[in-house]
């Protein structure tokens, strides 16, 4: 039977590899879609929804209803609008469901696509780290399966294949320094948006790229490293690599390490979710050892990037300490974007912000369910916002 899959942040960066690995393998004719869904960019949305000859397309934003409708007109794909319209299109069950949508946002979609217990291959890592045990949890209820997209994550999860957890000592994802690894302290202070989002490896979205800059996004990664796999937060370690060709290691008690190597390509870890548990042909470059000839390695430096302190923090508070690091870290991300907010002084909200917060509610002993995560989210935002007024 074919198989059917959804996309959830169709017109992003993950999204648009994931279309290009359906379209190779044949489109329409190998898979059958059901939903894709978007938010600024209708165009895009309508033409992949017209490629794949999708069941429904939907926009998260209510505002561009019509513009959808009016790309759509004649192809029979339903279109619809607004975050509910999203979550009822993961209610439509899927084979294979590729969460991609940014943010905080993408959280319920992949909780509404567990419930039909087959696969979600998860690049959200917001998801994991605002509610990782509550989407373990819908998984394990409904059997459904969860593969991890994120490079360094489907490299763990691949250098663990066929290994006991039992016999893990320590794993270790890898984290390119980003644009600024080299720059001192006064430099970072004066980074500008358009030199943050330069990633000198990885072709990613705005907001990741400038995440991999401050090194929010590898505290993400170290959080989401805790909440998927389960190790304890001290058998979790990050270190620099700057040419992104290790992208995770995983070291047992016999002393031997196992690491996984492979080109900077998204399509390669979106390309193992959608062909897991087989390993199909890829259309990603062929690493050249010789040509590479040298693989580096250094600690990453604190005190410059202090998400990684603060990440730290996270991942023994757990509770809503995770929900309200990233809704404090997409805040403090808006209004660097928006040039309110020095580089520096993302780090310094979003600390600023947790130590409110776990003033007011204490974080680490809530309680976890949709309900709290999400209100300890839009609590999050407003004290993240309210401080930033102080901080400028
Ligand atoms: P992009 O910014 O490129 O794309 C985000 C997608 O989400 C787009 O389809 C966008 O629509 C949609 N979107 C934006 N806001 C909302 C919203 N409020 N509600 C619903 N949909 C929305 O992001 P990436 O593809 O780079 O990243 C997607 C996820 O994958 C993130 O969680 C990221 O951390 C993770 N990830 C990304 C990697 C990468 O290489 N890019 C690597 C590892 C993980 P539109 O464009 O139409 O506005
Ligand atoms: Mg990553």
């Amino acid at each position: 039977m074919t198989r059917s899959i959804s996309i959830f942040g169709a017109t992003g960066s993950i999204g648009e590899s994931t279309f290009d690995l359906i379209q190779r393998a044949g489109g329409p004719g190998a898979y059958r879609t059901v939903a894709v869904t978007g938010a600024a960019n209708i165009a895009r949305l309508a033409e992949m929804a017209r490629a794949l000859r999708a069941e429904v397309a939907v926009t998260a934003d209510p505002a561009r209803l019509g513009a959808l409708r009016e790309a759509l007109a004649g192809s029979g794909i339903e279109a619809a609008a607004g975050p509910e319209a999203i979550a009822e299109a993961a209610d439509r069950p899927a084979d294979w469901t590729m969460s991609a949508i940014v943010g905080a946002a993408g959280l319920v979609p992949g909780l509404r696509a567990l419930r039909h217990g087959r696969t979600l291959a998860l690049a959200n890592k917001e998801s994991l780290v605002t509610a990782g045990p509550l989407l373990l949890a819908t998984a394990k209820a409904h059997g459904a399966t969860i593969l991890p997209v994120d490079s360094e994550h489907s490299a763990v999860f691949q250098a663990l294949t066929g290994e006991e957890t039992a016999a893990v000592e320590r794993v270790i994802i890898t984290a390119s320094g980003g644009p600024f690894r080299d720059w001192p302290l006064e430099r970072l202070a004066k980074a500008t948006v358009a030199e943050a989002k330069a990633h000198p490896n990885w072709s990613m979205g705005s907001r990741i790229s400038i995440d991999s800059a401050s090194m929010f996004n590898k505290a993400l990664e170290l959080i989401e490293t805790r909440e998927y796999f389960g190790f304890a937060p001290d058998m979790i370690e990050a270190v620099v690599h700057p040419q992104s060709i290790v992208h995770a290691l995983v070291g047992f008690r016999d002393g031997a390490i196992m690491a996984h190597l492979g080109p900077a390509d998204m399509r390669h870890a979106i390309g193992f979710a959608l062909n897991w548990p087989d390993r199909k042909s890829l259309p990603v470059a062929r690493l050249d050892l010789a040509q590479i000839a040298n693989l580096s390695f250094q600690a990453p430096d604190i005190e410059r990037f202090p998400a990684l302190r603060l990440a730290r923090e996270v991942m023994r508070t757990r509770g809503l300490a995770g929900a309200a690091f990233n809704a404090a870290k997409e805040i403090a991300l808006d209004q660097f974007m928006a040039g309110r907010l020095g580089f520096l002084d993302m780090a310094g909200l979003v600390e600023a912000t947790l130590a409110r917060l776990s003033s007011e509610t204490g974080l680490g002993n809530a309680a976890t369910g949709l309900e709290d995560v999400l209100n300890i989210d839009h609590l999050a935002r407003i004290r993240a916002t309210e401080l930033a007024e102080a901080i400028r």
